[in-house]
């Protein structure tokens, strides 16, 4: 190759990218494989990856062969290229989807020297034609782009990226290789470099830290779409990514997005072409805040300002997971990454791969496994993730995660993990964490058995504490580099020369305390939604107008028919039966069945036109008629006791008694109290008082304190005529 001082680089770099400076590694790695070396690359997306081999490509004599697996993105790529030269045939594409014609133009380009980068899909590069033809010509380098499909360790293996190193072979050049990714665990990296014959590569390591990130973990539970509606509607207007494993569910979350008024849009392969190109386009420019999708939706999008990835599913990997919220925040500004975990998703997920062979088969096992002790990690989410990735982090709190903004109570594991470590020495550390788990709790499994495991003497010594509490023991101690899962024999426990040095001089280490030793339970923080306004709502409004309606022919305040409380419950709700409409907050059977009808039926066919999916959960609030105190209060007022003697009955003052009253009348049952009235109430007075209410705009007791006057009537005569009232005219 060429020699190029960095002088002659930066000047290069500014002719062809108008670039003035590099980024990150990228210029130690364009120096070294300019000088002739292999170059291995991980460098987190966004980092400027494509350059580290564009850059030299167009600097050097012949054409670098660029190997990638995304079809969809090499016409970009080569679009932007050719927008850096006056030559359109300095980059060119070869892969399925070109004619006979279009191939011999990049054949010609090729052989007269024209082009500098070829992009070629791996399936393209095998063809035995193509290998003939690229012996003819001048190579400069080849770039193994998303090199992470080589390893099936990784989260996107493709089986034609294993055969490139015989090719690249086949062809027979001596020039020197780059493969780059965007991810790769150190099993991954040392996968790909094995596979490549890459030993001796210079390898550069860019550090997958992404500060403005917040990555949060969230119990998934049955009201998991109204918690992400919730979500999306506290933060109005910003772009966001949804992610979903199924394409079903992916139609069906949209769909229910756009139910409740978010603009929202679904993605995935299974759409038609132009759809998907529709939808990804609205996304981009801004006429949809959200994309609803599978995986098959980031690759190659750039969006700068994606705000929130909220994952409806856990990610098959933490590499997925790693690269799916690494959309957010590309612009450096707020990112937040909420997934959704239930462990039963995974369980899932391991099922569906029993149709394939046993390595497999543990290999989705493994990662699987790895995604769920990050969910259940109560440590540092982001030291988590960067240990994947086989990066230190040494800051003791990030403060942008869940666990480190709201952590759990600690207490010193020394004890603990001395134990682990003890165990897994006894055993020869010929065992994974299960097992050592099974002995140290007690349990005798067949495995324990077979090898004499439970005479151990450590065999239940650790049975005071559950199975999760040890294997957050035996995470951290993996965290802190006491032990570590050997990946070549699928994870067995080993102890690292730290660990032993911990046997002999142990010292302190934090983990978080088991559920149960002192629960103070306010960790379980909910979205707060920021002003979820009903008035935006057009069911409310509709039912408001329906509402007035009632009320004019029935010559009666709005409050009486119902309260506004009750119309927002029925926006939650959507209440389109007898039944359910009862159980509204404010309304009984009596009420539901004195004016509901007409309401239910506005809510039905609001539901239908606008495919709303009800909450499943239609919250039963106990009716206000079946506890026991209301039971007695109905009774004796049938028996016209009066009100003095029921409230000395169960031990309550008056104003508790009016309290009960009103909540038995409000929720629409009919109470006949003018037995009561008419020993204690002047009759002028229950006129006025009816009068006044019949006429109010509001039920509020001040306000007709006020009106009628402190000086004649007193609370208590208002709030007995108000339930007489309530009572006769609405129920
Ligand atoms: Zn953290």
């Amino acid at each position: 190759m060429q020699k190029f001082t960095e002088k002659e680089i930066l000047k290069m770099l500014k002719k062809f990218f108008g670039f003035t400076q590099f980024k990150g590694k990228q210029l130690e790695i364009i120096k070294a494989l300019l000088a002739g070396k292999d170059c291995f690359v991980i460098m987190p997306t966004g980092g400027g990856k494509s350059l580290c081999y564009q850059l030299p490509a167009l600097m050097c004599e012949g054409t670098a062969i660029i190997i990638s697996p995304l079809i969809a993105l090499m016409k970009n790529q080569v679009d932007a290229l050719r927008t850096y030269s006056s030559e359109d045939g300095v980059a060119h594409f070869l892969n399925s989807s070109l004619s006979k014609a279009e191939i011999n133009t990049v054949r010609e380009d090729l052989l007269a020297g024209k082009t500098k980068l070829l992009y070629v899909a791996p399936e393209s590069l095998t063809k035995v034609e193509n290998v003939d033809f690229f012996k003819a010509i001048n190579i400069s380098f080849y770039a193994i782009d998303e090199a992470h499909c080589i390893s099936e360790w990784g989260h996107d293996f493709r089986p034609e990226y294993r055969r490139i190193r015989d090719i690249i072979t086949a062809i027979g050049k001596q020039v020197p290789v780059i493969a780059l990714t965007a991810t790769a665990t150190p099993k991954v990296s040392a996968d790909i470099q094995k596979n490549l014959s890459m030993d001796k590569a210079e390898t550069f390591i860019s550090s997958f830290n992404r500060p403005n990130l917040y990555y949060e973990i969230r119990e998934k539970t049955k009201d998991i779409d109204k918690d992400i509606v919730k979500f999306i509607k506290s933060h109005p207007g910003k772009s966001g990514i949804v992610y979903c494993l199924s394409r079903k569910k992916v139609e069906e979350f949209a769909e229910f997005l756009q139910a409740n008024k978010i603009r929202a849009l679904p993605y995935h392969a299974g759409l038609d072409s132009k759809t998907r190109v529709e939808n990804q386009d609205a996304f981009l420019m801004e006429k949809a805040d959200v994309i609803v999708a599978t995986i098959a939706f980031g690759m190659g999008i750039d969006k700068p300002d994606v705000r929130f990835v909220i994952h409806y599913d856990m990610p098959k990997s933490l590499e997925g997971y790693y690269q799916e919220t690494g959309r957010a925040g590309r612009d450096d500004g707020e990112g937040l990454c909420v997934a959704f975990y239930d462990y039963k998703d995974l369980n899932k997920l391991e099922k569906f791969s029993t149709k394939k062979s046993v390595a497999e088969q543990e290999i989705v096992k493994q990662l699987l496994a790895e995604t769920a002790a990050y969910a259940e990690s109560t440590s540092c989410r982001r030291k988590h993730l960067l240990h994947y990735f086989g990066e230190q982090y040494k800051e003791e709190n990030c403060g942008n995660c869940d666990n480190c903004l709201h952590p759990k109570p600690k207490m010193d594991a020394q004890d603990q993990i001395q134990l682990v470590l003890e165990i897994i020495q006894t055993i020869k550390q010929q065992f994974k964490a299960d097992h050592i788990i099974d002995i140290i709790i007690g349990e005798k499994t067949t495995t324990i058995t077979k090898f004499k495991h439970h005479q151990l003497k450590q065999f239940g010594e650790g049975q005071n504490y559950d199975t999760n509490f040890w294997s957050n023991v035996i995470r951290l101690a993996i965290f802190e580099g006491l032990i570590y899962k050997d990946v070549e024999t699928y994870g067995l426990l080993k102890i690292t020369l730290k660990g032993e040095k911990y046997m002999t001089n142990p010292y302190s280490i934090m983990v978080a305390k088991p559920k149960g030793e002192d629960d103070d339970d306010e960790s379980d923080e909910v979205f707060i939604p920021k002003g979820e306004a009903m008035d935006d709502n057009p069911l409310y409004a509709m039912l408001k107008d329906l509402r007035k309606e009632i009320s004019q022919k029935e010559n009666l305040p709005t409050y009486v028919i119902f309260q506004d409380v009750s119309l927002e419950d029925m926006c939650i709700q959507y209440p389109t039966t007898m039944d359910e409409m009862s159980h509204i907050s404010g309304v009984g059977a009596g009420k539901a069945q004195k004016y509901g009808k007409p309401f239910i039926e506005l809510i039905k066919q609001y539901v239908e036109e606008n495919d709303i999916i009800r909450p499943q959960d239609f919250v039963v609030k106990s009716p206000t008629n079946l506890s026991a105190i209301n039971v007695y209060i109905i009774q004796n007022i049938d028996r016209m006791i009066a009100f003095e003697d029921i409230a000395m009955g169960k031990n309550l003052d008056m104003d508790e008694l009016l309290t009960q009253i009103e909540s038995i009348v409000s929720s629409g049952m009919k109470l006949n109290i003018d037995y009561y009235i008419e020993e204690t109430i002047d009759p002028d007075h229950q006129e006025e008082i009816l009068d006044y209410f019949a006429n109010a705009e509001s039920d509020s007791v001040d306000d007709a304190l006020e009106e009628l006057g402190e000086d004649e009537y007193t609370i208590e005569e208002i709030r007995i005529m108000r339930i007489k009232f309530l009572s006769d005219m609405g129920n």
